[in-house]
């Protein structure tokens, strides 16, 4: 048996950059032909090959629609799992980038890195399975469907992925446009926030736009609606606690003469704070109430909690910033200066299991910036075998550790 202390850093450095170009062509394959939420057929069929060839046990596919885990067992010695997270999915995006490896698809493009994620995954599972005879315990991988609308996460956590063997921790990466290229940025604590959505209908009576006496106009009631909302988390909210509420769509009326029935206010709520976060709905419909109380009207309210916010366990997050400092050196490691308002279904994972997610820079500099859900999004293939070298002396660093002993 060998203590997993003696796992040196260049032993992985070297394993990983054996598998480097192949990571690269994969991520290359993957970028050429995207597929939607749900829809990762040929993506996880990709998976499903490169794992076979691979020493793992439990490759299954077919989790919650087209997920698929595989298991890395260990040598033995220590009965802990950790689980590593990939997702899989694309977006609805015409790409326009001019890369000789763009988008074959009409219309669907990896336009927010998750074809990196899934490579950097396939590159960990090649060099965790290189060097498995120094792995204590074992490793779960996990690539996920749908991370860009219905949270794959939660679905695959429904049907046991953290059972079975039974997952004592989480690590996660996302390649970061707002981070300089081989960068980390770590946060313990909140990282991400809860994209919550609600959609209202404010109810009147309509008629004559001569008459408005006789009509209940539900277009300012939606205009005080939306003024209220403003208010109420300047005033309602503690200061300190980060809360945004934008309504982003309005549908109200066919002609310039006819007040309508109905108005429709569709948007979204981020909060980093669970209470914080429950207690929203609440004080939305108090607003609804009020307002339309005053003018006679009414109001049905749809709202849907979705991701929750992703909260970072601080062991965790300590030991990804070590094992990044290892790789990268101290000067490519940094903490993230704030949470950000987007959402994140590894939120789930995080609030099942210690966790920790982080974020690799693929921006050329600090100025000049890639943006997300964007056709012109990029990545630098250069990063990929940091995300892999970071992962892998991450699970190393996990069974060295003493936590959740
Ligand atoms: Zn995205
Ligand atoms: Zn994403």
């Amino acid at each position: 048996m060998t203590n997993p202390g003696t796992m040196t850093t260049p032993t992985i450095l070297e394993a990983t950059a054996k598998v480097e170009q192949k990571v690269i062509e994969l991520r290359h394959h993957l970028h050429r032909h995207p597929e939607l939420s749900f829809q990762e057929e040929q993506t996880a069929a990709l998976v499903q090959r490169e794992l076979a060839l691979l020493p793992l046990s439990d490759l299954t596919p077919g989790v919650y629609g087209t997920g698929v885990t595989a298991l890395l067992q260990g040598n033995g010695s220590d009965p802990r799992t950790i689980l590593l997270r990939a997702d899989m999915d694309a977006l609805p995006i015409q790409e326009d980038t001019g890369l000789p490896f763009s988008s074959e698809v009409p219309g669907v493009m990896h336009a927010c890195g998750h074809d990196g994620h899934t490579a950097i995954l396939l590159g960990a599972a090649m060099v965790l399975s290189e060097l498995r005879a120094h792995l204590p315990g074992s490793v779960k991988l996990v690539f996920q469907p749908a991370e860009e609308t219905e949270g794959g996460a939660e679905g695959m956590i429904r049907e046991g992925v953290l059972e079975n063997p039974h997952v004592d921790a989480a690590v996660g990466l996302h390649l970061w446009g707002s981070v300089p290229r081989g960068v980390v940025e770590y946060r313990s604590g909140p990282l991400m926030a809860a994209p919550d959505v609600f959609s209202i209908r404010v109810i009147g009576k309509g008629g004559h736009a001569a008459l408005p006496h006789q009509c209940i106009d539900p277009v300012p009631m939606a205009a005080a609606i939306i003024q209220q909302f403003q208010t109420l988390i300047a005033r309602r909210v503690d200061p300190l606690e980060s809360v945004v509420l934008s309504v982003c769509r309005l549908e109200a009326g066919t002609a310039f003469n006819v007040i309508p029935d109905e108005v429709l206010l569709e948007g979204t709520v981020r909060t980093l704070n669970q209470e914080v976060r429950e207690a929203i709905p609440g004080m939305i419909e108090d607003v609804l109430r009020q307002v339309t109380g005053i003018h006679g009207g009414s109001y049905h309210l749809d709202y849907s909690f979705r991701y929750p916010p992703l909260v970072n366990d601080p062991a965790i997050t300590d030991l990804v910033r070590k094992a990044a400092e290892d790789v990268l050196g101290a000067d490519r490691v940094r903490k993230a200066k704030q949470p950000n308002m987007g959402g994140e279904d590894f939120a789930y994972f995080a609030r099942a299991v210690p966790s920790s997610f982080f974020y690799l820079g693929i921006a050329p500099s600090e100025e000049d910036l890639v943006r997300h859900h964007h056709p012109t999004f990029r990545i630098d293939d250069t990063v990929l075998k940091d995300g892999i070298a970071v992962l892998c002396r991450s699970v190393f660093d996990f069974f060295a550790s003493p936590l959740a002993e």
